[in-house]
């Protein structure tokens, strides 16, 4: 489910289930102290209820943190409808009003900060260098993406904006999530408006952007590390920018950098010159395929002069043959040679890897049905086939003798008629 980044979290309930939260004030406490407050369910798996918590539930798009919670595995945090916060876990439960140890995943905490960081900065880039608005962003296990309201959007303004945000990372400004009283709030140059009236949190990144939003945020711009913008496409009438930051940005860029080293290594090339020797192999592969067109045609062109020269020795207007290896498109030129000679039929067999294509055409003024010829064989042979009564295309089973199987329907066919 899609969901705004930009959603401020449930403000804490009040009495049993209310919890502390530490993430709040410290992004970075990866370990923490509590006391189990309640024994719970979420979507029928078991949960704790604590009185304080440093895990980031799922929320704002952003994705729930893992860890571990008196030594059982946090498999997924979330906050129910009545707002109350649950740890799902995996194990026994410790009593309640037992004291647990908590321990937050910090690395994978600190991916998620730094890619929602990075989104405020990048929509914030957009927004300044495209006036493109940021309508919504999601941060997934694989890959993140912002959406903006505009339907064109420049390549060069995306990497104008991806200059402009790696430039705040550059200059390490401090990154600080505060609540203002109303008549701050009122002053402030929002990117966006808060979706809450009161208990606003707002998160600044130095004197570059000021956003409404609950997520965990880095302290210092420098702690994203880096932004980098992997693709751009139209998405529902707008424009989506997907994009990776801090240690996902690097590892994509590792594993992109990893496939060129190799391909140069194919190339036996540096890294730079992969783009022309990809396009010196397009151009011989296009030279490659002509010359095959053409060594096609003029094999298409002997076999049908002989199977003609054949019929007509023999005073049939039958030009029956099995041509060893062609593949449909071979048969087509080589019937369509055959057919130039106004009263003769080709009835032709190739052999591929599927099997025996076959295609039978007549010349412009044979009466022969080819269509109903081909149906025929098809059901005589076990194989399948059919068209009009000027040319039909079947593809007859492996093994069987097709020139035969043509003599046998065509002398019965004669015998009918004769008879
Ligand atoms: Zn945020």
């Amino acid at each position: 489910m899609l969901r705004d980044v930009h959603m401020p979290p449930r403000s804490p309930i009040s009495g049993a289930l209310s919890t502390e939260r530490l993430d709040h004030s410290d992004p970075l406490l990866f370990e923490f102290r509590a006391r189990v407050s309640a024994h719970a369910e979420l979507e029928g798996k078991p949960s704790l209820l604590l009185d304080r918590t440093a895990f980031y539930p799922e929320s704002g798009g952003q994705m729930a943190d893992h860890g571990r919670l008196g030594g059982l595995e946090v498999l997924d945090v979330q906050v129910d409808g009545d707002g109350a916060l649950h740890h799902v876990v995996a194990g026994a439960l410790p009593a309640v009003g037992s004291e647990v140890v908590g321990q937050v995943d910090g690395v994978r905490r600190r991916v998620h900060m730094a890619l929602h960081t990075g989104q405020h900065m990048l929509s914030r880039a957009l927004l300044d260098i495209a006036r493109a608005e940021t309508v919504s962003a999601r941060l997934g296990e694989t890959s993140c993406t912002i959406d903006v309201d505009l339907a064109e959007m420049a390549e060069r303004d995306v990497a104008r904006a991806e200059d402009l945000a790696n430039a705040v990372i550059d200059d390490d400004v401090v990154i600080r999530s505060f609540f203002p009283e109303p008549e701050e709030l009122a002053r402030l140059p929002l990117r966006r408006e808060p979706k809450v009236s009161d208990h606003v949190r707002i998160v600044q990144i130095g004197e570059f952007d000021w956003t409404p939003c609950g997520g965990t945020h880095c302290l210092r711009s420098a702690q994203v590390g880096l932004i980098h913008v992997i693709g751009v496409e139209r998405y529902k009438g707008g424009t989506r920018v997907t994009f990776g930051a801090g240690r996902r940005a690097r590892e994509q860029l590792a594993g992109e950098s990893s496939v060129l080293r190799r391909l140069a290594e194919q190339f036996s090339s540096g890294t730079r010159d992969v783009p022309a020797a990809v396009e010196k192999l397009r151009r011989e592969l296009d030279a490659a395929r002509d010359a095959l067109g053409q060594a096609r045609a003029r094999l298409a062109q002997r076999a049908a002069d002989e199977m003609m020269e054949a019929a007509r020795a023999a005073g049939s207007p039958w030009v029956i043959g099995a041509i060893d290896d062609a593949r449909a498109e071979l048969l087509r030129a080589v019937a369509k040679r055959v057919t130039e000679e106004s009263s003769m039929v080709a009835l032709l067999a190739g052999c591929d890897d599927d099997g025996i294509p076959v295609v039978v055409a007549r010349g412009r003024e044979s009466a022969f049905d080819c269509g109903a010829f081909l149906k025929r064989a098809a059901q005589a042979a076990g194989g399948r086939g059919g068209g009009r009564p000027e040319r039909a295309e079947g593809r007859m089973p492996a093994g069987i003798d097709w020139p035969s199987l043509v003599r046998t329907l065509i002398d019965a066919e004669v015998t009918k008629k004769g008879g």
